[in-house]
């Protein structure tokens, strides 16, 4: 059997004492939440791993390129009790790695749509376009993706091998094809890049104007956090013809990177408060005291984020929420009625023309999320690449097998 080299977490099943897993869940050990059951982890490379072969619907991608997400970094770092930090739905050991491009090699044998050598990135959300969500509301919220007892469905890296590796296998109806990607960079690296930050873009794509509806070009948006998510919110929002917008970002690196994306206005929040200013101040003063007409939550702090929002919302102005965060926080809800305010809770990126619009942006130069590449390592160096990761000085590291 041909084998392959593989990044691969994985961790012991120990569930946190007085936390009830359900049956299916001791069974097939596709938890629902992570940081409760999942402990001592660690990372592998494997140079054995066997290559997998395509089932009738899926196709084998040869992977060129593969961003490390927020939620890699969580599998791997841990609370004082050596749980893992991500909260979500996981199964390991598992290969990771989500954020992929590459180049079709096989193609199982009722497969359409695709062909050896096409170039293509996928979703990461494995839906299963049959159930009641699927049907009547929302890919991103399939009901078998989320089901312990469902093995066939669930999230690429997550619960399915993922594309931290020299092979990944996945179903046609995920894929999406991105040689167009290609004529506008005119270079197979930069177009396997591109291609790789599909998926976070269309995550902030999804929320801005899938769920919340976008905004009408000149609004005023404020980006909150300008991690690789926030980015993409950014350069989106720069795109559809926003009049001003506004990031706020504590690291550096990343309000330089935002600022290349196109944030006209950069603040670090915390410098702003030593100076006795408050974000929402700064917000009604750049925006002439009307506020924004959509806030982007991409910082998963809600505690700090949501009372900045509230005191610096347009009237008729829209919250697009993005960032996770397990915990609950108090809402001003009197502001979403005198402001004829709204908040849009957003979770995944498939369906709706998400990937597909996010791949003609891309083909037609009018966003280049490239730029927030700041780090690239071979696969042979997935350890460092993880090591550097951890330090939080990157805008996005992209690993190239
Ligand atoms: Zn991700
Ligand atoms: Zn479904």
């Amino acid at each position: 059997m041909p084998t392959m080299r593989a990044a691969i977490v994985s961790a012991d099943f120990a569930p946190r004492p007085g936390y009830k897993l359900t049956e299916a869940e001791m069974r097939t050990r596709k938890v629902r939440e992570g940081s409760k059951v999942w402990r001592n982890p660690k990372l592998v490379l494997r140079t054995d791993y066997p290559v997998p072969e395509p089932k009738p619907d899926e196709v084998l991608i040869r992977v060129k390129a593969v961003g490390i997400c927020g939620s890699d970094i969580h599998f791997l770092e841990t609370d004082s009790e050596g749980y893992i930090i991500y909260p979500g739905l996981t199964r390991f050991p598992v290969v990771i790695g989500h954020e992929f491009s590459g180049v079709v090699e096989k193609v199982g044998a009722a497969v359409k749509t695709l062909k050896p050598g096409d170039m293509v990135t996928s979703e990461e959300m494995f839906w299963c376009g049959e159930c009641d969500a699927c049907r009547s509301v929302d890919f991103n919220h399939c009901t078998r993706l989320n089901d312990p007892a469902d093995l066939e469905y669930g999230e690429l890296g997550f619960t399915h091998d993922g594309a931290m590796a020299d092979y990944v296998v996945v179903k046609a109806k995920y894929v999406w094809k991105i040689d167009s990607l290609l004529e506008a960079y005119k270079s197979e690296e930069k177009a396997f890049e591109a291609g790789s930050l599909v998926e976070p873009t269309s995550v902030a794509y999804h929320a801005m104007f899938t769920r919340a509806g976008g905004f009408k070009p000149g609004s005023y948006v404020v980006v909150w956090g300008a991690g690789p998510i926030g980015l993409a919110a950014i350069s989106l929002a720069r795109a559809a013809g926003a009049g001003k917008i506004i990031a706020f970002e504590v690291s550096p690196v990343r309000r330089e990177l935002a600022k290349k994306v196109g944030a006209d206005y950069v603040f670090n929040p915390v410098e702003l408060r030593k100076n006795g200013v408050e974000p929402w101040e700064k917000i009604m003063e750049v925006t002439g005291g009307n506020g924004a007409e959509m806030h982007v939550e991409a910082a998963g702090a809600p505690e700090h984020t949501l009372p900045q929002m509230q005191r610096s919302l347009a009237i008729d102005g829209k919250i697009a929420w993005i960032g996770r965060a397990p915990q609950e926080v108090p809402i001003y809800l009197e502001v979403f009625q005198v402001r004829r305010g709204q908040l849009f809770g957003s979770q995944g990126h498939s369906g709706f023309g998400n990937f597909r619009n996010v791949i003609r942006l891309m083909a037609a130069g009018k966003i280049d999320m490239t730029q927030i590449i700041t780090s690239r390592f071979s696969l042979d160096d997935v350890y460092k690449a993880f090591e550097r990761a951890h330090q939080r000085i990157d805008g996005k590291i992209t690993i190239k097998p």
